[in-house]
């Protein structure tokens, strides 16, 4: 068999597609193939000779190009033209009498006074009310892992997980990897505010989730891992849950925590379209040499145009712990989704050429050790006023 494939040229680029056509050639038979594809982005370029070997769920953990092609797809799917993407599965249902009545009672396989689905700041509400005493479990459907990329924060936010009992001093000192002062916001033409300790430590999500994991199941707490939640059941006197590995849990309370793409929240909000989305692309790299301030936010030009859409850009850029020369810098940036919004890869795109600039250094001189990006689906009436299921409350994210 013999395969031609078309060099780079002219945006046409040696990668497969499928065959154009097929030659027969005497008794021989040859395929010849024609592939044209377009040439892979710089960003597709990057982020392919990256090793991607701990990406873990919960926002901003996943790190890979195919993951980003991925959100990119379901990003696209929110801004297509309909209000209502699609009809949510219907996961939450009532029931009327109690639970100890019902068919299921007899598959009970545990009883908690919380479930907490969804672990990434689920873990942080299950230790809270474990150390009161509460029995919690926590249904997690990926590994209960934080990711790598680090958490900017202000040490008064930890301070007051401190108060509450769920951190020590000590877990603090040990997830901290870096601390820096002072923080600037500004914006074009405007001027510069600089201030101390706002977002002023890199923490580590990595240690933070082990040490509160370890602290919860020392408290008595169970976690369910590689669990995830199929439907819920709420009757007069508890809230069932069924995973989708068959397990039944019953719970006087359970925290929705599952992120921004909560099933729950799906089915509350109808499958309705967000009314505006923060979209954010950034990367965590090496050869940084002013790497002791940070910046909470900064802009540095108004509104400009990526591809038919008009967007304005912000900077937040911080030390990373995994080395002096090492900074987390991300771009983002607000629009209404609709379909000629810019896509992440077009940012990340952008980013690669103002990033540099921004930060004053030169991309060569830079080693991208992570790209990162994500997108938080905002709505105008908030959840707390549409909620309408008993022994059920929602933290985190998808509270947006
Ligand atoms: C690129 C990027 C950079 C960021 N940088 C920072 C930063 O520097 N500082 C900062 O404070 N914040 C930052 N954030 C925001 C921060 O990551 C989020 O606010 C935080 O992760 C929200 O946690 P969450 O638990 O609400 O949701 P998520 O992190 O989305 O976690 C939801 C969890 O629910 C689980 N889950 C989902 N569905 C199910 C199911 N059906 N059953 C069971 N479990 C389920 C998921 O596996 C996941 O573990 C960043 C976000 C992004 C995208």
């Amino acid at each position: 068999m013999m395969v031609l494939q078309l060099r780079h040229c002219n945006g046409v680029s040696q990668y497969p597609l499928s065959p154009l056509f097929q030659m027969k050639s005497g008794s021989a038979q040859r395929n010849i193939s024609l592939r044209a594809e377009a040439a892979p982005s710089r960003t597709q370029r990057i982020m392919e000779g990256l090793s991607v070997s701990s990406e873990v769920g919960g926002a901003g953990g996943a790190y890979s190009y195919n993951a980003l092609k991925r959100l990119d797809k379901i990003w696209s799917s929110i801004c297509s033209a309909q209000t209502v993407q699609q009809e949510p599965q219907k996961v939450v249902s009532s029931f009327p009498g109690v639970f100890s009545q019902s068919f299921l009672a007899e598959k009970e396989v545990d009883t908690f006074d919380v479930v907490v689905c969804g672990g990434t700041l689920g873990i942080f509400i299950a230790t809270a009310l474990s150390a009161k005493g509460f029995r919690v479990g926590i249904v997690e459907k990926n590994m209960l892992k934080g990711r790598e990329q680090e958490w900017n924060i202000s040490r008064k936010e930890l301070m007051e997980l401190v108060e509450v009992g769920v951190l020590d001093l000590e877990d603090i000192d040990q997830a901290t990897a870096r601390a820096f002062n002072p923080n600037r916001c500004g914006f074009e033409n405007k001027g510069e505010v600089w201030v101390e300790d706002i977002l002023n430590l890199g923490v580590s999500p990595a240690k933070l989730i082990e040490l509160m994991k370890r602290r919860l199941i020392s408290l008595g707490g169970v976690i369910l891992e590689g669990y995830s939640v199929s439907s819920i059941g709420i009757y007069e006197d508890a809230a069932i849950l069924q995973l989708a590995e068959g397990k039944i849990l019953s719970s006087r309370l359970i925290i929705d925590a599952m992120g921004n793409f909560s099933p729950v929240v799906k089915q509350i909000r109808s499958g309705r379209k967000p009314d505006g989305v923060c979209l954010v692309v950034g990367s965590c790299a090496s050869g940084f040499k002013n790497n002791s301030t940070s910046d909470v936010i900064y802009s540095s030009s108004s509104a400009r145009k990526v591809g038919d859409a008009e967007v304005q850009y912000f900077w937040e850029a911080f030390p990373a712990g995994s080395g002096s020369l090492d900074r987390t810098t991300y771009m983002f940036t607000y629009v209404n989704p609709q379909p000629s919004s810019p896509k992440l890869e077009e940012l990340l795109e952008d980013y690669w050429d103002l990033m540099p600039k921004y930060q004053g250094v030169s991309f060569d001189d830079l080693k991208i050790q992570r790209v990162i990006y994500g997108f938080f689906p905002t709505y105008r009436d908030s959840l707390v006023m549409l909620v309408a299921y008993s022994h059920q409350s929602h933290l985190g994210d998808l509270a947006a």
